[in-house]
């Protein structure tokens, strides 16, 4: 783990007095030593390094940005559960991430509520809902746990005869794949009767490594079906050719492109947004370039509304694209 900016500086070989750096920031910097391993050295605009360094337009001010811009806190029925979707609950693993995104909508959730001791409660509702037939683990990072919590967890999520489907979110395959190498809990997933996904989040192609290579082949030996998702971030990844490159680097790997997230309005993030057209002209060049399964849907999450919604075609007052 890289412990402070200055240290990061050294190894990336900028110097922190060249950076426009918030060192003061409520949503502290933390990244893993891998993930800093694959930033180009001496690049101030290097596409890994915007999404980790904490900037001063964190503390601007853009209209239509909030703390909870997706209504998490709304659809929160216990502190570690949060059940937004029709037979889908999401449960909060952990309070922790092994990197700090800072375009990251939960940047301010009260991570400190959704402690181990609420997973009991959360659980004993998912139990007592049938139509609930998936669990995601999320967090935080769901991968910060201990290996056996980890595994005690899913165990418990099993045991709950009507769900038939466990999905988990993680970035740390792709941003400390050494950390999420676990070989009991690949033997657990393979041995489950769950049906298993697990969604990385990946933004760019120069993430994605031989480690993270190694690492997917084995989830995919132990019957987990790989997904990505991507959050469409300007200046890093906000380009149909930066897009169509992850794609295919994704599939290099095993991974298939699930969701490009619009950015969720969480404040302090406003300088990372892009608007509706870019993103739609995007949309098409990938649809062009690519097979259809190497396109994401285009997606925003807005608060209240029961699924995500596709992105539409600006000029075309609301006709939904297919894919
Ligand atoms: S890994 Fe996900 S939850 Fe953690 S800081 Fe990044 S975006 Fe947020």
């Amino acid at each position: 783990m890289i412990q402070s900016i200055e240290q990061l500086c050294d190894l990336v070989e900028l110097s922190p007095d060249d950076l426009p750096i918030a060192f003061d920031t409520d949503f502290p910097f933390k990244v893993p030593k891998h993930f800093a391993n694959q930033i180009e050295k001496g690049n101030p605009n290097d596409p890994l390094l915007k999404q980790i360094l904490p900037g001063l337009a964190e503390n601007e001010i853009y209209p239509g940005f909030s703390p909870d811009p997706v209504g998490d806190l709304a659809a929160n029925p216990h502190p570690s559960l949060i059940h937004k979707y029709h037979g889908r609950a999401l449960l909060i693993a952990s309070p922790r991430c092994d990197i700090h995104c800072r375009y990251c909508f939960r940047r301010h959730f009260p991570y400190e509520q959704a402690k181990q001791q609420h997973w009991q409660a959360a659980l004993e509702s998912i139990a007592q809902d049938p139509s609930i037939k998936e669990v995601i683990l999320s967090g935080g990072d769901p991968m910060s746990l201990s290996e056996n919590a980890l595994i005690a967890l899913i165990n418990d999520i099993e045991a709950i005869p009507h769900v038939d489907t466990l999905r988990i979110h993680s970035r740390t395959p792709i941003v400390a794949p050494h950390k999420a190498n676990r070989p009991q809990l690949l033997k657990t997933l393979q041995q489950s009767r769950l049906q298993k996904v697990l969604v990385v989040h990946c933004n760019h192609a120069n993430e994605l490594t031989s480690e993270s290579a190694e690492l997917m082949q084995q989830f995919r030996q132990s019957d987990v079906l790989l997904l990505n998702q991507t959050v469409l971030l300007k200046d890093i990844n906000d380009s149909a050719n930066a897009l169509i490159a992850l794609s295919k680097k994704l599939f290099s790997q095993g991974i298939l492109p699930y969701y490009c997230h619009l950015l969720d309005k969480v404040s302090g993030a406003g300088h990372f947004e892009i608007k509706n057209a870019q993103a739609w002209a995007i949309f098409e060049q990938m649809r062009q370039t690519l097979p259809g399964y190497l396109v994401p849907r285009f997606v925003e999450e807005i608060a209240g509304e029961p699924y995500k919604t596709l992105l539409t075609d600006p000029s075309s007052q609301g006709i939904k694209p297919t894919t």
